[in-house]
């Protein structure tokens, strides 16, 4: 079946990642989030949330776009920071812009974790031009985001990493079940 073939290439995109992570390497992605899940990731790796399937198919529409006009996607950057490595994936470069595309059920305003995110790959690739690209059912819509993380704000990011980061992560977390700190 083709749904079985689709999760089984995102288990193994997932057990790929976790082949880079180590006890000091800390992914973007984690980062931005609450730190128990990034652990838990690690020790559940077979559990994957119900949004990476949309967002595995928009980005590879996304690429697809990317590659028209002539932009970069998928492009890594890492700098080390204190014995860590911070390493991110971003979405696409285009015109000398950080790119990063998200679906949402709804926006009004850029979500502060995305907006973490994004000043995390300035920091990361030196670049102080980004964009966050939203594709809602009712919406295409882009923010500009123009202020990059300073080395003091990632060790601070790194400093307060908390579970959860953010109190909206355990109603929608996929280790709730399974989590001591679950808030709710
Ligand atoms: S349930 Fe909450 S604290 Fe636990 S891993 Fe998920 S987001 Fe983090």
């Amino acid at each position: 079946m083709i749904v079985h073939r689709v999760m089984n290439e995102l288990v193994k995109q997932r057990l790929e990642k976790m082949k880079e992570k180590d006890d000091r390497t800390i992914w973007v992605t984690d980062l931005i989030g609450c730190k128990r899940k990034a652990e838990l990731r690690k020790m559940y790796p077979f559990v994957l949330p119900n949004s990476v399937i949309l967002g595995y198919f928009a980005h590879l529409g996304f690429a697809s776009y990317v590659s028209e006009v002539g932009g970069l996607s998928e492009v890594e950057y890492e700098k080390n920071l204190d014995g860590y490595v911070i390493r991110g994936r971003i979405d696409a470069i285009i015109d000398n812009t950080v790119v990063e595309f998200k679906t949402a059920k709804q926006v009004d305003k850029p979500f502060a974790h995305h907006v973490m995110q994004v000043r995390l790959y300035m920091w990361l690739s030196n670049m102080t031009k980004a964009v966050i690209v939203y594709v809602t059912p009712e919406r295409f819509v882009e923010f500009k985001i123009d202020k990059p993380y300073r080395t003091e704000d990632v060790r601070e990011l790194i400093a307060n990493w908390s579970s959860p980061r953010f109190d909206w992560e355990c109603k929608k977390c996929e280790f709730r079940v399974v989590c001591e700190y679950a808030k709710c």
